[in-house]
């Protein structure tokens, strides 16, 4: 899922109580943001700083992955947009992506084709990036209150 797939931002706001001082802090959530505050958040007692909201990750295909001896599926180059609005640093308050890679970790014994098939898998993880390079872009011009820059594409 793409943030420009989903309905226009609509401005969903969110009181918590702040853990230290008991007060009621509100924040807007993220155009796109699929966390369920009103479970995990709404007038619960919180730390700001771990209030977040997140996009859901631009797809999880599986590769059988080896890293202890025996292949298991593992998602590979998953993306998600996030940003915590309470933050103590302002590049966190800021839409940004958090990108799971995978290190020290193979795919062992591929043969031509299974190779053709991995290639395949990366190709379209490459697209889905970009993709959510696009929709980043545009997320932190929203932020900003500014259109986004002309070019930008998916
Ligand atoms: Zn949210």
């Amino acid at each position: 899922m793409t943030i420009d797939t989903i309905a226009p931002a609509q401005a969903r706001q969110w009181t918590f109580l702040d853990k230290q001082s008991g007060d009621p802090v509100s924040f807007t959530c993220m155009p796109g943001c699929v966390i369920r505050h009103d479970i995990v958040d709404a007038d619960q007692k919180k730390h700001p700083a771990d209030i977040m909201c997140w996009t859901s990750p631009n797809g999880a295909p599986h590769l059988p992955v080896d890293s202890r001896g025996v292949p298991e599926d593992v998602s590979v180059l998953s993306a998600h947009i996030e940003v915590k609005p309470l933050a103590t640093s302002m590049s966190d308050r800021l839409p940004h992506v958090n990108l799971e890679i995978v290190e020290d970790q193979y795919i062992v014994g591929l043969d031509p084709d299974s190779l053709a098939m991995v290639i395949g898998v990366l190709a379209e993880r490459l697209d889905a990036l970009r993709r959510t390079r696009a929709d980043l872009v545009r997320l932190r011009a929203e932020y900003l209150g500014k259109a986004a820059p002309e070019g930008v594409s998916r």
